[in-house]
This record gives structure tokens, C-alpha cells and sequence, in this order.
């Protein structure tokens, strides 16, 4: 039951990381801190369908 999500930049949207979660066990909307190529610094970046 684990589903492809992506994880897109908060500033500049783009989608920089492919991950699979369980979403029956975490429903909610994940924010990670990662690291951003295109800005070049961490941000935060938010689950967007893939
Ligand atoms: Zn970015």
C-alpha cells in the first residue's frame, strides 16, 4: 500500500524528490527540510502528487 509521492520545493516548486509512503499510516501531508540543487540551500519541501 506504499505510494510514489513527490516532494516539491516550497520556493521554487519544482519537484527535486521521488518517495513512496504509507499513506494509511500517515495520512497527513508531509514537510521535509531538504536540500534544494536549484536554490542551492535547504527548504522546505511539501508533498505534490508526482
Ligand atoms: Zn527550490
Amino acid at each position: 500500500m506504499r505510494e510514489l509521492i513527490a516532494l516539491s520545493c516550497t520556493n521554487c516548486k519544482r519537484k527535486n524528490y521521488y518517495i513512496t509512503k504509507n499513506k494509511r499510516k500517515h495520512p497527513e501531508k508531509l514537510t521535509l527540510n531538504k536540500y534544494c540543487r536549484f536554490d542551492r540551500k535547504h527548504i522546505d519541501h511539501k508533498e505534490a502528487k508526482p
